[in-house]
């Protein structure tokens, strides 16, 4: 990693010595690892999804709701071994699966964590959750580690993605890597229980004032993907962060995210995934290790 240019943004340095954008160093901090209850439930199943957090993040989402530990340093280092016992851990919690949560940073850590974990027993699909603003080269990399690619396709226009995420080239690069993680693990496949095993689970988070936003990014997933796509269509959105000046000081209005789920229905997919409304919560906001250091030392 002494030029590092794992992601988009190409920063180029050393990061044994030094941190680029995301604020993340060579070996990893976790800011939570337990079981989640929150996510899909196809990925959280009955006994909870395995969330590893990892701290730095390459977007600065105004309304980032895990903003405490996106640029920052919280929690524990882990460096490849300890992530492997930490997966290890989670699978004897009775975790569905391991969910590496804004993992891009860390892509030369998990290519040794994941089959160390693998040589140590882990029998878990991987979950890749991340914000999508990822390179083809570094995804490549994956390639046989990750089982379930779990991309929030964000926005498709520049502006918003520029003015939301610092991020002016976001769909440049996220439109790429998810055609790669759909190469590599095709349509999601559930195991008899409805618990995802392998494949691709796009996201999309609708933000208040961004329907057609969301237009657009269902009519590429549409149009580059295969109908069968599963789609998460989110409507958690809360205003937290930076997130105080409209329309990003709100929540998003029932008309907008039935909006949204129309035309989804209208584009013809056929595995969709909606959300009560009620989940616009920060009780589904994870306490972080900053806060709560028990996360980690249940572990
Ligand atoms: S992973 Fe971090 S340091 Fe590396 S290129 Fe991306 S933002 Fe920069």
């Amino acid at each position: 990693m002494a030029a590092c240019d794992i992601c988009p943004r190409a920063c180029l340095v050393d990061r044994e010595l030094a941190t680029g954008y995301c604020g993340a160093g060579s070996t990893p901090h976790i800011a939570r690892a337990a079981l989640h209850m929150w996510e899909e439930p196809c990925i959280s199943g009955t006994r909870g999804s395995g969330t590893i957090f990892f701290c730095g993040c390459n977007l600065s989402c105004l309304f980032c709701q895990n903003h405490a530990i996106s640029h920052g340093a919280a929690g524990v280092q882990m460096d490849a071994g300890a992530l492997a016992d930490c997966m290890l851990q989670l699978q004897a919690q009775g975790a569905h699966n391991i969910n590496l949560v804004t993992p891009a940073p860390h892509v030369p850590v998990l290519c040794k964590a994941i089959p160390m974990a693998r040589q140590m027993g882990l029998r878990l699909p991987i979950v890749y959750n991340t914000n999508a603003y990822e390179r083809v080269e570094t995804l490549r990399r994956l390639e046989g580690f990750v089982d379930i690619y779990l991309p929030d396709i964000k926005y498709v226009t520049p502006v918003a993605a520029s003015r939301y995420s610092g991020a002016g080239d976001y769909f440049e690069y996220a439109s790429k890597a998810v055609l790669e993680m759909q190469r590599q693990c095709g349509v999601l496949r559930l195991n008899p229980e409805g618990i995802a095993v392998r494949g691709l689970l796009v996201r999309h988070l609708v933000l208040p004032g961004s329907v057609d936003e969301a237009r657009r990014v269902l009519g590429f997933i549409a149009k580059a993907l295969p109908q069968a796509t599963h789609i998460s269509l989110m409507g958690q959105y809360m205003p937290c962060h930076k997130a105080s000046f409209a329309p990003l000081n709100r929540k998003l209005l029932r008309r907008e995210y039935e909006r949204a789920i129309e035309h989804c229905v209208s584009l013809g997919f056929t595995n969709v995934l909606i959300q009560s409304l009620s989940s616009a919560d920060s009780a589904f906001v994870p306490p972080f290790a900053a806060q709560n250091e028990e996360n980690i030392a249940k572990l």
